[in-house]
């Protein structure tokens, strides 16, 4: 796993070349998301049983044959889930609970959460439970809490489709694959750390407060009274003199979609500013006339993204099977694409996205 410096671990358990699946693990709550619901295979159990909430790109074949899986772990530990995804979703789960036969199930032990996130933005929600025979039953989306401390809310054609124990909201546009496919943002509120010899400062000793102050001040609860060796302090109070509030950066998933002006509009409308992108990049430059036909991207398609986005960073996966002996390859094409147009100025790096919108 690689430590980023946002709030989550993240990791391909398929690797650059296998089905799209990516692992975020929450360094604040242990709860995980995945992103894809390709073969999941490669996680443990144990791993699985983390997952509480999954975005799902669109239900090919190899971005959602691992619901099967995902069910079977859960059905025995009763853990409800949470899905989201492009229009047809809801109908896509229940076809896969109507697949199997239930007869022996107890109340409550199949809860899962469905949201639709259409084009414009506009989400539906359905509760598929074993109560209701599968059948779906609408849900009004609770109002979704967000604190004017947090990062601004995007504007349409982004929406925030769920939010993550941890506070991370998870944001997606519509782009075109010749089906609509969710692009994702993760957008995590702040997190806060001790400054040094802060504590020493004024005579605090270090204490599991310090973690529950933490979490008070990701939840806005600044009025909080807290009781340290006998003198009460308020949380808000007690931060501003020990505290660092630090800017959690947010990560982008994106795969999937033809390298056209709208699909590029839409992203740079909604996700610019990103600093970590794990984005495919099924062909390399040479066969972009195949990218182009089977509506995905290639490596320097996916470093242009990136860069005209603002990313520091890019990891390329979903990497087609015409490379398997030397996935290295297409893999550092797209990262030597991606620090020549980082570098780029602006005016520059535009006619280069012209060109290459041009060409496909
Ligand atoms: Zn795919
Ligand atoms: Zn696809």
């Amino acid at each position: 796993m690689t430590r980023a410096s946002h709030i989550f671990e993240t990791k391909i358990p398929n690797g650059p070349s296998g089905d799209p699946v990516l692992y975020c693990l929450s360094q604040k709550t242990g709860e995980a998301l995945l992103l894809d619901l390709g073969d999941l295979s490669n996680l443990s159990n144990k791993e699985i049983l983390k997952v509480r909430h999954i975005a799902v790109s669109h239900t090919h074949l190899d971005h959602f044959i691992g619901f099967d899986r995902l069910l079977r772990v859960n059905v025995a530990h009763f853990k409800p889930f949470e899905l989201c995804g492009p229009p047809g979703l809801i109908k896509n789960v229940q076809g896969k609970m109507n697949g199997y036969c239930w007869n022996l199930l107890e109340p409550g032990q199949i809860q899962i959460r469905v949201h639709e996130v259409d084009p414009s933005g506009a989400v539906t929600s359905a509760l598929i439970s074993s109560d209701h025979a599968f059948v779906p039953v609408s849900e009004r989306r609770d109002t979704l809490k967000i604190s004017a401390d947090d990062p601004p809310l995007p504007t349409r054609p982004a929406a925030c489709a769920m939010i993550l124990e941890d506070g991370t909201r998870v944001e997606t546009i519509v782009v075109d694959h010749g089906t609509p496919v969710c692009a994702y943002m993760l957008q995590s509120p702040s997190r806060y750390y001790v400054r040094d010899g802060a504590l020493d400062a004024h005579g605090l000793e270090a204490g599991s407060w310090i973690r529950e102050l933490q979490m008070a001040m990701s939840d806005h609860d600044t009025g909080r009274i807290f009781e340290i060796n006998g003198k009460s302090w308020q949380a808000g109070d007690l931060s501003g003199k020990i505290l660092n509030r630090v800017q959690t950066k947010p990560l982008a998933y994106l795969t999937d979609f033809i390298f056209s002006q709208e699909n590029l509009s839409r992203l740079q409308h909604a996700f610019t500013g990103v600093d970590k992108i794990f984005c495919e990049t099924n062909y390399r430059t040479t066969e972009r006339h195949r990218a182009t036909q089977k509506k995905h991207l290639t490596t320097k398609q996916a470093a242009l993204i990136a860069a005209s986005l603002g990313a520091s960073e890019l990891e390329t996966f979903h990497i087609s099977n015409l490379y398997a002996d030397r996935v290295d390859l297409a893999q550092d094409e797209a990262q030597e694409f991606f620090q020549e147009f980082k570098s780029m100025p602006a005016d520059e790096l535009s006619r280069a996205l012209d060109a290459e919108l041009h060409e496909a």
